[in-house]
């Protein structure tokens, strides 16, 4: 298989610069990794997982609908002029993009999140380059390309006939590194939050988890947003004109059930008027609604939720309260 020193893989992410506008992870000025392009930052490709969404380069937190000028058409934002690139995405991102993959298809299609995530090719990254060298989940599909990291190297796997395009016209040494052994040690990681996640849904579902719990939880809230604002499959968001003189431009922003305005209606009520009902909403639409609707829990663990949180009640958190006090 092809593997690649990181001087040899950000060789490759520049080349592809031509065709694609290429994202990956990058170390910011102020010591923080993101996604951003080759030229913001040095590619720091391990560390775990990123600690904005990387969803975020289909779903934006700002993103414009349309202008409409003081006369003449509506005009529609303009198209990319390359598709993306993106790499960074654990195992747990992939499951998360697939699941908003057919949200922003159902019912409707969504014209804004398919302008950019049509033809953009994208990129797993997996093995030994979590926090301090830990082993991270390969995913092994739910991708175009996989990195696996086998300590040294990132091993090259191509999932996907976009992925493999990319990966023959990588000129390095074949090695005869293999994912087997990989592959192994990420069967072996503790899937123990999956179970506690899938036991307090059971809970919720089973009207075993009382009002006081939420007002407990809601108590601990502080609305910062946080937990919205990193979560993955989090997809509402507002709509907001504001208009100059020769033009109106319509926009979406990311929404937060946390916020106190979230349900309110035009006429004051608000069927989600506490902190307990809006915590209890949050936890309850990913593990309880969803499942009904889906036919899954649409958490996937990226872990982003419970390590945003000031207040310690990100998901797992409120999770394992549930397990230890309710089951
Ligand atoms: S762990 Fe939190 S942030 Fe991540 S998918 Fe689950 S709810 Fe969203
Ligand atoms: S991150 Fe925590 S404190 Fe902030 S809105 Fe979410 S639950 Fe509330």
């Amino acid at each position: 298989m092809k593997a690649l020193s990181l001087t040899e893989l950000k060789n490759i992410l520049r080349s592809l610069e031509d065709r694609y506008d290429v994202r990956a992870p990058i170390r910011l000025a102020d010591g923080t990794r993101a996604l951003g392009r080759l030229d913001e930052g040095e590619l720091a490709v391990a560390g775990g997982r990123l600690p904005r969404k990387p969803t975020d380069v289909f779903f934006p937190q700002h993103d414009l609908i349309f202008t409409a000028p003081a006369e003449g058409a509506i005009e529609s934002p303009a198209a990319p002029g390359k598709p993306l690139f993106v790499l960074g995405f654990t195992a747990e991102d992939l499951d998360c993009l697939e699941f908003i993959d057919r949200f922003f298809a159902a019912h409707y299609r969504d014209d804004l999140y398919f302008r950019l995530r049509e033809g953009a090719v994208v990129g797993g990254v997996s093995g030994y380059c979590g926090e301090e060298g830990r082993m991270m989940r390969i995913a092994g599909d739910n991708c175009d390309l996989e990195l696996v990291c086998d300590g040294e190297r990132f091993i090259v796997a191509p999932r996907s006939a976009k992925g493999r395009e990319i990966e023959g016209g990588i000129d390095c040494a074949v090695t005869d590194a293999t994912l087997e052994e990989l592959r192994q040690a990420s069967d072996l990681l503790s899937d123990e939050s999956r179970r506690i996640l899938q036991k307090a849904s059971e809970l919720i579902r089973a009207d075993r988890v009382p009002d006081d719990f939420w007002a407990e939880i809601g108590d601990l809230c502080i609305a910062c947003t946080g937990c919205n604002l990193v979560c993955p499959t989090c997809t509402c968001y507002g709509v907001q004109d504001r208009s100059w003189r020769d033009r109106t431009e319509r926009s979406r922003m990311w929404d937060s059930c946390q916020l106190d305005g979230f349900m309110r209606e035009a006429s004051g009520h608000n069927p989600l008027g506490t902190e307990a009902l809006r915590s209890r909403r949050r936890i309850h639409h990913k593990l309880a609604a969803d499942p009904t609707r889906w036919g899954h829990l649409t958490c996937y663990l990226c872990g982003r939720c419970d390590a945003a949180c000031p207040t310690g009640i990100g998901i797992q958190s409120v999770a394992r309260r549930i397990v230890s006090r309710f089951a």
